[in-house]
């Protein structure tokens, strides 16, 4: 599937296109403890009751054809620098986004699709440590976190802990593994755009994962998993509502905000048009819109035909 190559990719760029030819610089500075810390401040939204706070783990610049568009089409978004492209490199981040509301520590994609890099046998060890530690620094310790959301089954990104001998357990120890109900369908009917999935099925075999079906959409007050298919069968998007405001997490359906204007995607996506219809609808929603691998600030409301970045507080 090629989305998943370009998702995939990004990671490859990681190591492999720095601005300055820096693959090993980035690299021994992702192991370096704190550094994230120092180079990005979280940012946290209010909706209604529920707060939202991004927590960045490294925001790097990629090649746009590893998610699906070109140079000409970065250049033709007049909104797209200085937040969310520079030049014709788009940014990209590895981070998590932490939903409270009530008793709940919701966890939405941490680092997914960035498995290359992040996961990878020799680097996983000092990469979820170091991820753990900068949730820990903005006060979300792994044994906190009740849900761990996973808008759909692409890698494991730090869902998963890589533990000594090379088996998987729960990134979050105490927390459910929510999914959709279509998605685990697709994956068992042997419908799913990857094959592969090792580190998810080692989670679902421990029994934690909880298949989120069209009936029960609500995994917290005011925060709904909904199938919205497109770019997976059963990919979902979180949506937050409360007080009259509300917040929507997009996925992995705009990868980059400029998705969001740039039209269909099949490089991306096996039903291109479906996820170019939730968009239309979420440009129009007037939401705050939330994607899991957006640079800082990560979010933004759509006026006027173009994605205005929100910046939040910083915490
Ligand atoms: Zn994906």
């Amino acid at each position: 599937m090629a989305g998943v190559a370009g998702m995939a990719g990004m990671a490859v760029l990681v190591s492999a296109a720095g601005p300055r030819g820096s693959d090993q610089r980035i690299l021994s500075e992702l192991r370096a403890g704190g550094w994230h810390n120092r180079r990005m401040a979280n940012v946290q939204f209010t909706v209604g009751d529920i707060t939202l706070t991004r927590v960045g783990y490294v925001d790097v610049d990629v090649e746009p054809e590893r998610v699906g568009l070109t140079a000409d089409q970065v250049a033709a978004v007049p909104w797209a620098e200085p937040t969310w492209a520079g030049g014709t490199q788009l940014r990209v981040g590895a981070a998590a986004w932490v939903i409270r509301s009530g008793d709940a520590v919701i966890v939405v994609d941490p680092a997914q699709a960035a498995d290359d890099i992040l996961r990878s046998a020799a680097d996983a060890g000092a990469h979820q440590e170091a991820f753990a530690g900068v949730l820990a620094a903005a006060g979300v310790p792994r044994d906190d976190v009740t849900h761990a959301i996973a808008t759909h089954v692409e890698g494991i990104g730090m869902f998963a802990w890589r533990d000594p001998d090379g088996s998987w357990s729960p990134f979050f120890p105490n927390a459910a593994l929510v999914v959709t109900q279509r998605e685990l369908d697709a994956l068992d009917a042997g419908a799913h755009p990857t094959a592969e999935h090792g580190p998810f099925d080692a989670l679902r075999a421990r029994g934690i994962v909880d298949a989120i079906a069209g009936d029960r959409p609500e995994v917290a007050p005011g925060v709904s998993v909904e199938v919205a298919g497109g770019h997976t069968p059963g990919h979902a998007v979180v949506r937050v509502r409360s007080g009259g405001d509300s917040a929507v997490m997009v996925g992995h359906l705009a990868v980059s905000p400029l998705h969001l204007a740039t039209g269909e995607c099949p490089q991306q996506h096996p039903d291109p048009a479906l996820v170019e219809a939730t968009l239309t609808g979420l440009r129009a929603s007037g939401a705050l819109l939330i994607g899991p691998l957006w640079p800082a600030p990560g979010a933004g409301r759509w006026v006027d035909g173009g994605l205005i970045a929100e910046w939040g507080t910083a915490v």
